[in-house]
C-alpha cells in the first residue's frame, strides 16, 4: 500500500541524532540553537524558536499575540484541527472564515470584512503549500492591531513574491511542524519564526514554564546566581537536542525534497489532464508549480460527473494499493465545535468544496512510475 504521505529519513539522519545521544546532551542544548539559527537563515527571518510540535508553535504564537478570553481570531474553515484549537487553548474563540475554492486558502477579502472590535488575530494557512497572498492585507491588519500568525505547517519551502514563507515579511509570526508527514521531520517538533525580538523572547519564555533567567530582566533583585522568576504561565514545549540534530540533517536535504515533490506534481498534472472530472487544488492559480512546497497533492473530483461516490473511489483505489486521505472536514462540523455552538452553513464554499476533496500520495521517495500507476487507478475508479 502506498501511503498518502511518508517521511524520508536515512542513515545520515540517524547518525546525526545518535551522535548527540552518545555525547549525552539529551534535553535542550547547543543543537537546538544551531537548528534555530539554520532554520531562521533558511526562511529569512530574524528569529526562530524551536518547540515540541506544530501545535505548540501555534499555541505559543497565539499566547504571544495576547489572545485571551473574549477575543476572536479568524481561522480558515478548512485546516487541521490544531489551527483552531490553539485559539481555544487561549480562551479565545475561532471565527471561521470561508476559503477560496481555487486554493482552499483563507479568503482574506472576506476575513477582512469579518473583523470586529474583538478580533485580535488572524491565522491564514498556506493550504497544501500554496502561499496565501498576505501582502495586500498586511497594512489593514496592522492598522487594526490584528496579529497575523501564519500557519505555515504545510509551507516549509513555499515562496511568496520570491521570499520564503516564514520570512514574516507580511505577518508577525509563522508556525511550522516537523511531524513525519511534513516537509522535514524531527519525529515531533515545531518552530515559530518572527522578526520581532519581543515576540521571540516571549516565545522562549513560554516554551519553558514562563521562566526568566536573564538577570537584566528579573523583576526582583536576584538572591543569587541560581535565581529565576516565573513571569507568565508557560509550558514545557521544549525540543530536544537529538531532535534538533535530526532537524538540521533534514533541513540540509529540504531543497532536494522540494525538487522531487515538484517533479512528481508536474507529472501528476500531465497524467490527470485527460480526466475532466478531476482538477488539482491550486493548479488554476498563477505560480502553482513554482511557489508551492507541495506538502499535499489534493484533487477536487466532480463525483456527480464521474457517477461515483467518494467512498467508492477511495475503496477502489485502496483495492489497487493506493492510500488516500481527505484534508479536511470543515472544523466547525466536528462534534466538539458543534457543542460550542457553531452551525453548518458558516462557510458555504468550504462545505461545498470539502465534498469534492481527495488527497493522493505524494512524498519525495515516490517515483514517476508510482504517479502513473496512481493516475491509472484513479482513471479506472472514476470510469463509468
Ligand atoms: C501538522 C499541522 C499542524 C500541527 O502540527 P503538529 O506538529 O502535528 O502538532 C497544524 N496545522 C496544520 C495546517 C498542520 O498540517
Amino acid at each position: 500500500m502506498i501511503p498518502y504521505a511518508r517521511h524520508s529519513t536515512d542513515r545520515r539522519d540517524g547518525r546525526a541524532a545518535a551522535q548527540v545521544i552518545e555525547r549525552g546532551w539529551l534535553s535542550s542544548g547547543p543543537k537546538v540553537r544551531e537548528f534555530e539559527t539554520a532554520f531562521a537563515a533558511r526562511v529569512g527571518a530574524k528569529h526562530a524558536v524551536a518547540v515540541s510540535s506544530g501545535t505548540a508553535a501555534l499555541h505559543l504564537a497565539c499566547l504571544a499575540a495576547g489572545l485571551k478570553t473574549g477575543d476572536e481570531a479568524v481561522v480558515p474553515a478548512i485546516t487541521f484541527l490544531a489551527t483552531a484549537n490553539a485559539v481555544l487553548y487561549c480562551g479565545a474563540r475561532p471565527a471561521f472564515g470561508d476559503v477560496d475554492p481555487a486554493t482552499l486558502n483563507l479568503d482574506l477579502e472576506a476575513a477582512a470584512r469579518r473583523v470586529r472590535s474583538k478580533t485580535r488575530a488572524v491565522l491564514p494557512v498556506h493550504y497544501a503549500g500554496y502561499p496565501c497572498d498576505l501582502k495586500p492585507y498586511a497594512p489593514f491588519f496592522r492598522k487594526k492591531g490584528i496579529v497575523v500568525i501564519e500557519d505555515a505547517c504545510h509551507a516549509l519551502g513555499s515562496t511568496d513574491r520570491g521570499l520564503p514563507v516564514g520570512s514574516c515579511r507580511y505577518s508577525d509570526m509563522a508556525a511550522f511542524s516537523f511531524h513525519p508527514t511534513k516537509a522535514i521531520t524531527t519525529g515531533e517538533g515545531g518552530m515559530v519564526t518572527t522578526n520581532d525580538a519581543r515576540f521571540s523572547r516571549l516565545l522562549c519564555e513560554l516554551r519553558n514554564h514562563g521562566m526568566v533567567k536573564d538577570p537584566e530582566l528579573l523583576q526582583k533583585k536576584p538572591e543569587g546566581p541560581w535565581a529565576y522568576e516565573m513571569q507568565h504561565l508557560g509550558f514545557n514545549y521544549r525540543l530536544t537536542d537529538f531532535q534538533s540534530a535530526l532537524g538540521l540533517s533534514q533541513l540540509a536535504k529540504l531543497d532536494g525534497f522540494l525538487a522531487k515533490r515538484r517533479k512528481l506534481v508536474a507529472l501528476y498534472l500531465k497524467e490527470l489532464s485527460d480526466m475532466p472530472a478531476v482538477e488539482a487544488v491550486g493548479e488554476s492559480v498563477a505560480g502553482y508549480l513554482k511557489t508551492s512546497a507541495h506538502h499535499l497533492f489534493v484533487v477536487k473530483i466532480d463525483f456527480k460527473r464521474a457517477g461515483k461516490t467518494r467512498r467508492a473511489v477511495v475503496e477502489a483505489l485502496a483495492g489497487k494499493g493506493v492510500g488516500t486521505q481527505v484534508h479536511y472536514l470543515p472544523i466547525y462540523l466536528h462534534p466538539y465545535y458543534r457543542g460550542l455552538g457553531y452551525r453548518p452553513g458558516l462557510a458555504p464554499n468550504a462545505e461545498k468544496v470539502y465534498a469534492s476533496l481527495l488527497t493522493l500520495p505524494l512524498f519525495p521517495t515516490m517515483n514517476p512510475a508510482d504517479v502513473k500507476r496512481i493516475a491509472a487507478a484513479l482513471r479506472e475508479a472514476c470510469a463509468k
